[in-house]
C-alpha cells in the first residue's frame, strides 16, 4: 500500500496589484512550512507559471527580516529614517493585548478631543484579496467616524474615464488576444508586469499579428515589438485625437456601428477636425506621416485590440487621455471582432456584494452620525500638513472643539512615505510629534519609520480570502496554507478586534473570513443580485475547485460592447458626456498639455519631463527589500536614464553623478544615458527612500497637482532640471 504524501498542495491566489491574478499552488510539508509555489497549471490565464517577483516569494514569507510581533516606539526616539536593518532598536516589543487596548484608548481619545474625523485610514492595494483589500477595515472605520480615504492613487482616473464612455470596465478577454491581428499595447509593459497576457499576444504574433508599442519608454514591451512609438509624455490624448482625424478624413470608421451603438459622434468628428496629423506631429515628436500610416494600419487591421494600462493616466490630463484613447475601437467597430476591442480593466465585472462587506450605515452609529469626509490619498502631504480652514462658527455647529487636523493615521496594505507623491511633503506631515500613527505590515518600511505602533502582517499564504482580477474573468478562492510566522495576524483579524476593544457592540466584528466571504458572495436581502454574473459562485464550490468563472454572456465568445445597450446615462457608448459637463469637465476629450510640461511655464526653469517609473522587478515598492529583487533591478539601481543630446547640453557624462531637482525636492543620482528616450525626457524608477543617502526616492520631485478626471496621482507630469552634482 502506498503511504500517504507528507506534503499537501493549497489553492492560493497572488494578491498583489498586478491584473493577472494567478492562482498559486502552495506545497506545504508535514512540519507546516511552504516549500514551493507555482503557477497553477489548469488556470487558463496562470498556465503554470508566475512572474520572477512571486516565483521567489518563499523568500518573503520567510524574510529573516519579517517583523514577527508588536511593536511600540520607545519614548524619546524621534520620528524620522532609521538606519536599515536596526530600526528594531527605535521599538520594544509588546503583546497583542497591550498594543491593541493602546491604540483602541489613543484612537478613542483623538476622536473625543478632535473629532472622529481627525482620524485617517491609509491603505491600498497592497493585498488585492475582497477581504485584505477592504472589508473588516472598513467596518471599522466606519464605526469609528473616520475620514473616508479617497483611494485615487492608482486607477481612478482611468477607471472614471473608462466608465464615462463605456459605463462599465469591461474588457476584451485575455484569451482573444490570441486571434488578434494587430495588438497595440498603449502605455502597456506587457512583457513587464502583465506576464500572463504576453503568451497569447506571442500565439497572435507567431500567426502573422503585429505588435505596436506607444510608450514614451523603451520597456522590454517596447524592445520586443515591430513598430515602438516614443511619443513625448502626456501627448497621448493628442495622438489618440490624430488617429481619430485621419480615420473620419479617410473614412475608415464603421458608421453602422456607431450609429447603432454609440452617442455623440457627430461633436466627436468636429473635435477630431482640429487634430491634424501636423499639429498633433508637433506635440507628440512623431511625423504627420507616422500619424497617418498608425492610423491606417489601426483601422484597417481586423481583428485590432488596444492593451492600454494605467501608467496613461497619470498625467494632469491622464483621465481625457484614456477616454480617448478608449473611443478608438467605437470609431472603428473593433468590439464586434472577436480578439478586437480594447482592454483596461476587467474589475467592472466582479459583483461583489460591497455594502454587505463594508457596511457603510454604520457611520450612522458613529459619533459624526453621517456620512464622513474625503480625503484624497493623492494629496496626503497636503492633509497631513495643511490645517482645517473652517471657520470657528462652521466647527461650532458640527461640535468640534477645535480645529479638525489630522491627528490619528492608520496606515495598512501600502507604504506612503515610499510611494505618495511630494514625499517630502509628506514626510513633513508623519515628522509631527503629535500625529499618532500606527502601520500593520510584513517589514519595516519608510513608513514605519515614522510609526508609534507597527502590527505584524501576513502574506497571502497565511490568511484566506478570495479574490478577483482586473486581468481576467474568475473568482478564486484563496486558501490558507500556512500558519503565520510569529504573531502576524491578518487585516480581517485586527480591525475585528480593534473593533471590538473600542467597545463596537454590532457583531459584524466577530465575523470570520469565511463567513465575510460567504457576504461577499451573496445575493443582497431584498433579492437583488448585486453579484450578477456570479450567482453561481458559492464558497463550497470554490473550495472544491479553487476557482470559478464569471456568467459573462450566455453565449460565446464574450463581445462586451458589441451589441446591446451599455450603463451610461444614455444607455449608449459616450463619445461625449453630459455627465462630464456636470462636473465642469470637457464632455469630449481634447489636448490640454500639463502644467508640468514642456508647454508649460515652469518649462523655463525646469526644462526636463521626468518619468518617475515603477520597477518591473518590484511592485511598486514591496519587494525593495529583498536582495533577490534587488539583483534583478541592479542594472538601473539610482541611474538617471537621460537622451544624450540633454546629457551633452549639460556637460554630463555617463556614470557621473547628477543632481535631479525641482522646487519640491532634490536627489543624487548616477546619469546613464538611453537613446531610445525623447529628447527633453529623463527617467528614474521609484525605490524605498531609506536605502539611499538622505533618505529620498523620486516622489521628492513629483507633486500632489491632481489628474483631470477622477482626482488621480499624476506622477508622469513632474518637471525637473538636472546639473552635475
Ligand atoms: S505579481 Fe502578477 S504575474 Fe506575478 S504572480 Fe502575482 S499575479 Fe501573477
Amino acid at each position: 500500500m502506498a503511504s500517504a504524501s507528507p506534503f499537501r498542495i493549497v489553492h492560493t491566489v497572488c494578491s498583489h496589484d498586478c491584473p493577472d491574478s494567478c492562482a498559486v499552488l502552495v506545497t506545504v510539508n508535514e512540519e507546516g512550512r511552504a516549500v514551493k509555489v507555482q503557477g497553477d497549471p489548469s488556470h487558463p490565464i496562470t498556465q503554470g507559471f508566475l512572474c520572477g517577483k512571486v516565483a521567489k516569494y518563499l523568500d518573503r514569507v520567510y524574510a529573516p527580516d519579517r517583523i514577527l510581533y508588536p511593536l511600540k516606539r520607545r519614548a524619546g526616539v524621534p520620528k524620522g529614517p532609521l538606519l536599515r536593518g536596526r530600526e528594531h532598536e527605535a521599538f520594544e516589543r509588546v503583546g497583542w493585548d497591550e498594543a491593541l487596548d493602546a491604540i483602541a484608548a489613543r484612537l478613542q481619545q483623538v476622536s473625543d478631543q478632535y473629532g472622529s474625523e481627525s482620524i485617517l485610514p491609509y491603505s491600498y492595494a497592497g493585498t488585492m484579496g475582497v477581504l485584505g483589500y477592504g472589508s473588516m477595515d472598513r467596518r471599522f472605520f466606519h464605526r469609528l467616524g473616520a475620514s473616508r480615504l479617497d483611494r485615487t492613487i492608482c486607477a481612478e482616473a482611468g477607471g472614471q474615464a473608462w466608465t464615462s464612455v463605456y459605463g462599465k470596465k469591461l474588457s476584451t478577454p485575455t484569451e482573444d488576444f490570441a486571434l488578434a491581428k494587430l495588438v497595440i499595447a498603449w502605455g502597456a509593459n506587457i512583457h513587464g508586469n502583465n506576464v500572463h497576457l504576453w503568451p497569447y499576444v506571442e500565439q497572435a504574433r507567431r500567426k502573422g499579428a503585429r505588435l505596436i508599442v506607444i510608450d514614451p519608454y523603451r520597456t522590454r514591451t517596447a524592445a520586443l515589438a515591430d513598430w515602438h512609438i516614443a511619443i513625448r509624455p502626456g501627448t497621448d490624448v493628442a495622438l489618440a485625437l490624430g488617429l481619430m482625424h485621419v480615420i473620419l478624413r479617410e473614412g475608415l470608421e464603421d458608421r453602422a456601428y456607431i450609429e447603432r451603438m454609440t452617442h455623440g459622434f457627430e461633436q466627436l468628428a468636429e473635435r477630431a477636425r482640429e487634430y491634424t496629423p501636423e499639429r498633433v506631429a508637433a506635440w507628440t515628436g512623431m511625423t504627420a506621416a507616422e500619424i497617418e500610416q498608425l492610423a491606417r494600419e489601426y483601422a484597417t487591421t481586423r481583428p485590432a485590440v488596444i492593451r492600454m494600462n494605467y501608467g496613461m493616466q497619470r498625467s494632469e490630463n491622464g483621465g481625457a487621455a484614456i477616454r480617448a484613447v478608449a473611443m478608438l475601437p467605437v470609431l472603428t467597430g473593433a468590439w464586434q471582432h472577436r480578439g478586437g476591442g480594447a482592454q483596461l480593466s476587467t474589475s467592472g465585472a466582479f459583483a461583489w456584494n460591497e455594502n454587505a462587506l463594508r457596511l457603510p450605515d454604520l457611520q450612522m452609529s458613529s459619533p459624526l452620525g453621517r456620512e464622513a469626509r474625503l480625503v484624497n490619498m493623492s494629496a496626503l502631504g497636503e492633509a497631513l500638513e495643511s490645517r482645517d480652514k473652517r471657520t470657528e462658527g462652521q466647527r461650532d455647529r458640527e461640535g468640534l472643539k477645535e480645529r479638525l487636523d489630522m491627528h490619528a493615521l492608520f496606515v495598512y496594505n501600502s507604504n506612503p512615505a515610499a510611494v505618495a507623491p511630494n514625499h517630502n511633503a509628506v514626510r513633513r506631515g508623519l515628522e509631527r510629534a503629535d500625529l499618532f500613527t500606527v502601520v500593520h505590515d510584513l517589514f519595516f518600511t519608510d513608513t514605519t519609520d515614522y510609526a508609534d505602533y507597527v502590527l505584524p502582517a501576513t502574506t497571502f499564504l497565511e490568511h484566506t480570502d478570495v479574490q478577483g482580477a482586473y486581468g481576467h474573468y474568475f473568482v478564486q478562492l484563496s486558501q490558507q496554507a500556512i500558519e503565520p510566522p510569529g504573531e502576524a495576524r491578518s487585516n480581517v483579524w485586527l480591525f475585528g478586534q480593534l473593533g471590538q476593544r473600542m467597545g463596537f457592540a454590532e457583531p459584524c466584528f466577530r465575523d470570520t473570513a469565511e463567513e465575510m466571504i460567504a457576504q461577499a458572495l451573496a445575493i443582497g436581502p431584498d433579492g437583488h443580485a448585486h453579484n450578477a454574473g456570479m450567482e453561481h459562485i458559492t464558497l463550497d464550490e470554490l473550495k472544491k475547485q479553487g476557482r470559478a468563472p464569471l456568467a459573462l454572456d450566455h453565449t460565446q465568445p464574450f463581445l462586451p460592447f458589441a451589441s446591446g445597450t451599455v450603463p451610461t446615462p444614455s444607455g449608449r457608448i459616450e463619445f461625449y458626456s453630459d455627465k462630464l459637463v456636470t462636473s465642469n469637465i470637457d464632455p469630449l476629450p481634447g489636448f490640454v498639455p500639463p502644467i508640468e510640461s514642456r508647454w508649460g511655464k515652469a518649462a523655463a526653469q525646469y526644462p526636463l519631463e521626468l518619468l518617475a517609473r515603477k520597477n518591473d522587478n518590484y511592485m511598486n515598492s514591496t519587494f525593495a527589500n529583498l536582495p533577490g529583487h534587488r539583483k534583478m533591478e541592479a542594472r538601473h539601481d539610482q541611474r538617471l536614464e537621460m537622451h544624450p543630446a540633454d546629457a551633452e547640453a549639460r556637460g554630463i557624462r555617463e556614470g557621473e553623478a547628477v543632481r535631479i531637482f525641482n522646487d519640491r525636492g532634490a536627489m543624487e543620482l548616477t546619469a546613464m544615458t538611453n537613446e531610445h528616450l525623447p529628447a527633453g525626457v529623463v527617467a528614474a524608477r521609484m525605490d524605498w527612500a531609506k536605502l539611499h543617502p538622505g533618505a529620498t526616492n523620486i516622489n521628492a520631485l513629483t507633486s500632489e497637482r491632481l489628474t483631470d478626471i477622477g482626482g488621480g496621482a499624476t506622477f508622469y507630469s513632474t518637471l525637473v532640471e538636472v546639473t552635475r552634482a
